[in-house]
Formats: structure tokens, C-alpha cells, sequence
């Protein structure tokens, strides 16, 4: 599993700040979504090498409890509990406050590896770290989060034991296995789901490491194609079947979805499309992970309301467009063969393999179809073409001025090339770099 970072701090220490940093959001991205809420708590880890969650346990939503001053909110709480790795930040610029105090114990009563992060400390000497000693949480560490000093030593220190992105991939079985995590919320489906997909003779193999921690792996085959499911849902064994145990945890489905190639969106038909779905969403699109939408309980669905509902979904889901949406029934076992063919499509997208003289020419074709729109610097011109990574395919694209080339012409090649080689089901990411 990737190891989950949190931020831990009194208010305005830096944390949103840093959170940035570490993640450098794709607000770009998303904000052209409408629909599309990003929850800005959790997010993916990007500085240094090794893949990592994080989370801002800042601006939860603090829960009242009677005659208590909290110092962290339930939610932070919970943040911590399911974290590795605690990143504690105080204001070297104000200094050490009684605030500090009591949350460093909290810190030290949950017995995580806690890094206790100086931040503001742009342009000030090493002495600033001096009177955090007295927290009893070891070295200080420096940074400035607005600035990016420190941050990456940091964090390389901190994921030491950790493995890179390439040594998960070698052991991780990603090139012939498909690797499915099911997400969605609550009652969804998704253990009806699964156990529906594994149910008789269909499952081959029970993977079931024992710590609760790990998320629950099951391997099983169909028409020959060997799956791996990873549970989302914190699922347990009871018989033959699974069941759900634990509440809801973003945590989790975050690293589910790194876990794994494709992601099967499970939404409920007859609930429609909440603000957790479009969360879920957005943490999907984010990853970077191909993508199937399941509208589950289609069954309950009257005929007559069919039409509406379906009309209904396409427009909410519209953003998603370049993933399949099917209409099944988990709990009648409907649809599921054509949701594991969409399954299969979605992965061979995202591991297609693109040659440069493919992909060149594509580009050629495209650029002359609509050039790209003249700039300040003269016109961009782009020259040639070729794949920069699979899953999500990245298309990088060389020439000369390109970096005035807006972000609606980025979108028009992205379509180009997914209509051109039948990219359904995964994000594709185009890159663009200007020769020197
Ligand atoms: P949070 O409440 O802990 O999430 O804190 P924010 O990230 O919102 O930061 C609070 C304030 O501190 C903002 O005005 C930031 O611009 C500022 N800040 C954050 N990091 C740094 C830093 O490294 N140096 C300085 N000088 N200011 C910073
Ligand atoms: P999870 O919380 O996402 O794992 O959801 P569950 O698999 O536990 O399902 C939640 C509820 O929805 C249960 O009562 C299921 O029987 C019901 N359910 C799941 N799939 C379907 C379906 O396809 N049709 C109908 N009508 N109910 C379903």
C-alpha cells in the first residue's frame, strides 16, 4: 500500500501550503469539470521519487464536543490513525505556542513516526529550530513551504524505507494481470459487487493477508484473463462471501485506486449522483487510472423511468465521457460480462503501445487539421511526437514555442489522439516540451 503523509498543525502553521506543494494539484484540470468538486484534503504525493498519499487534516469540519477545547477535530483524528507518517508543522516565524504543546502530545500518544517540520523558515538561521527541542518529538526540520526549501529532503527522508514507483511496479504483476479496484460510496454495491464477480466457480484463488491495514486482494479469472480485485470497501470473509465492515474511508480508495490499472466507478441508480460520488471521481481523474462508470441497481429502476434516468447520468457524467458507462445489476448478476469487457478495453488503453513514427504522423495530420494558434512569440510549431509512460498513456510532443500553446488546444489533440487509436477508457495526458 502507499504511505499515507499526514499534515498535523494549528491553524495557519502552513499545512494548506505545503499540502500544495506536495501534491502540486491539478486545478487546472479539474476546474474545467463543472460538476466536479475536488476535496482539497487528500491528494497525491509528487515530490521525489516514490509515490505517496497525503493528507491535510487542516479545515476539517470541526466537531462540537461539549466543555472541550479539541485540539484536533474527530476527522484529524481518524487522518492520523490511518496515516504512516505524521509531518507536525509549527511557525518558525511566531514561535512556540501552548497550542503546539498539546497537540505534540496527542502526536506522541499515537506512537507514529512523527517529523516535526519548522515551516516559514525562509532566509532565517538554523537557531530557529532551537526552542522546538522542548516538544520531545526530536530534530526539527526547517522549510519553507511557500518557497520549497527543505520540502524535498523531507520528504525523501520521511519515505526512506519506502519503495519507488519502479520497484512497486516490478513486483506489482502489472503487466498480466488486470489489477480492478470498485469504488463508491457506502452502499453502492460494491460487496454485492464482488462477490458476484468471484461467486462459483469462477474464483480461483483467495489472497487474504492478515492485518487489517492491507486492503483485501482477490485473484480470479474469466474467459481466460486473469483479474486481481482489490477491495475498497474494507471487506471481510464471512463463509464464502465478503461483506463490509468499515465505515467509508477515502484513505483507503485512494490507495485502491493506486493499487490498481482500472478503476470501476460503482453508482447507485436509484440515489443518483452525490457529492461523494464526484469526489470519488475526482480523485479517479486525478490518478490517472483507466476507468469504467457501473450504474449499479439497475433492476430497481421501473421501465417507464429508464429513458429518464439514463438521461439523467450521461449529463452528470458527461466530463467523464472518455470512459464507458454501462447499467448493471449487481445483485441479479446482469451486465457483468459486458462490464469486464469493459474492464479489458480500458486496461489495453491505458498499456497501448504508441511508436514515434505512429504517433508523429498522427500529429501531423492533427496540427494541419487545426493549426495550433499563433502566440506572442510567432506560431507554435510541432514536430514530432512519441510516448512518454502507459497507464495513463503520455503522449509527449517536441518543438518550438511551445510552451504558448493553450490549454483548448491541448484538449483538441488529446480527443484527436484518443479517436485515432480507440483510446476508450483511460485518460491520456499530452506533454508538451520546446528543443532548445
Ligand atoms: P494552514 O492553516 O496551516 O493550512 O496554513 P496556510 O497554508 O493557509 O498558511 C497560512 C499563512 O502562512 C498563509 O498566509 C501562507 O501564505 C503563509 N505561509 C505558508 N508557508 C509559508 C512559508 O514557508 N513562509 C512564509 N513566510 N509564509 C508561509
Ligand atoms: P457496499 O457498501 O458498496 O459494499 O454495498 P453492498 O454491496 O453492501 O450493498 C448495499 C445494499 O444494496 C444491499 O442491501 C444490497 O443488497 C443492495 N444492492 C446491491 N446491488 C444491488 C442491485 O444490483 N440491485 C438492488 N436492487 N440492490 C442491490
Amino acid at each position: 500500500m502507499l504511505p499515507v503523509v499526514a499534515l498535523v498543525g494549528r491553524p495557519n502553521v502552513g499545512k494548506s501550503t505545503l499540502f500544495n506543494r506536495l501534491t502540486r494539484s491539478r486545478d487546472a484540470l479539474v476546474a474545467d469539470f463543472p460538476g466536479l468538486t475536488r476535496d482539497r484534503h487528500y491528494g497525491e504525493g509528487r515530490v521525489g521519487e516514490k509515490p505517496f498519499i497525503v493528507v491535510d487534516t487542516g479545515g476539517f469540519e470541526p466537531i462540537k464536543t461539549e466543555g472541550i477545547v479539541k485540539e484536533m477535530t474527530n476527522q484529524a483524528q481518524l487522518a492520523v490513525e490511518e496515516s504512516d507518517i505524521i509531518f507536525f508543522l509549527v511557525d518558525g516565524r511566531s514561535g512556540l505556542i501552548p497550542q503546539d504543546q498539546r497537540i505534540a502530545q496527542s502526536l506522541r500518544e499515537s506512537g507514529k513516526p512523527t517529523y516535526l517540520v519548522v515551516n516559514k523558515a525562509e532566509g532565517m538561521s538554523e537557531v530557529v529550530k532551537s526552542e522546538f527541542y522542548e516538544l520531545a518529538l526530536g530534530e526539527p526540520y526547517p522549510i519553507s513551504a511557500a518557497h520549497g526549501e527543505g520540502v524535498r529532503a523531507l520528504v525523501d527522508m520521511a519515505l526512506e524505507k519506502y519503495p519507488t514507483e519502479k520497484e512497486i511496479e516490478k513486483d506489482g504483476d502489472f503487466a498480466h494481470k488486470i489489477r480492478v479496484a470498485i469504488a463508491g460510496r457506502p452502499n453502492a454495491g460494491k460487496s454485492t459487487l464482488i462477490n458476484a464477480l468471484i461467486g462459483e466457480e469462477r474464483l480461483i484463488a483467495f489472497d487474504m493477508p492478515g492485518t487489517t491495514r492491507d486492503a483485501i486482494e482477490v485473484e480470479f479469472q474469466y474467459k481466460d484473463k486473469d483479474y486481481i480485485l482489490i477491495d475498497t470497501a474494507g471487506l471481510r470473509r464471512k463463509g464464502k462471501v465478503f461483506e463490509a465492515i468499515e465505515k467509508f474511508s477515502v484513505i483507503k480508495t485512494l490507495q485502491a485506486i493506486e493499487k490498481s490499472n482500472v478503476v470501476v466507478l460503482l453508482l447507485d441508480a436509484k440515489a443518483g449522483i452525490s457529492e461523494q460520488d464526484a469526489n470519488i471521481a475526482g480523485y479517479i481523474l486525478e490518478s490517472g487510472r483507466a476507468l469504467v462508470i457501473a450504474i449499479n441497481k439497475w433492476d430497481d429502476i421501473g421501465e417507464y423511468e429508464r429513458t429518464r434516468v439514463r438521461e439523467e447520468f450521461e449529463h452528470k457524467i458527461h466530463f467523464l465521457k472518455w470512459a464507458k458507462s454501462l447499467y448493471i445489476s449487481a445483485l441479479y448478476k446482469r451486465g457483468l460480462g459486458n462490464l469486464l469487457t469493459a474492464v479489458n478495453e480500458a486496461h489495453a488503453a491505458a498499456f497501448v503501445k504508441l511508436s514515434t513514427p505512429k504517433l508523429t504522423r498522427a500529429l501531423i495530420e492533427a496540427t494541419t487539421r487545426q493549426l495550433p494558434p499563433r502566440a506572442r512569440g510567432g506560431r507554435p510549431k510541432m514536430r514530432y511526437a512519441h510516448q512518454g509512460g502507459m497507464n495513463p498513456p503520455v503522449i509527449v510532443i517536441h518543438g518550438n514555442a511551445l510552451q504558448d500553446v493553450p490549454e483548448s488546444y491541448k484538449r483538441y489533440l488529446e480527443g484527436f489522439f484518443r479517436e485515432k487509436f480507440n483510446l476508450k477508457g483511460t485518460p491520456l495526458r499530452i506533454e508538451l516540451r520546446t528543443n532548445k
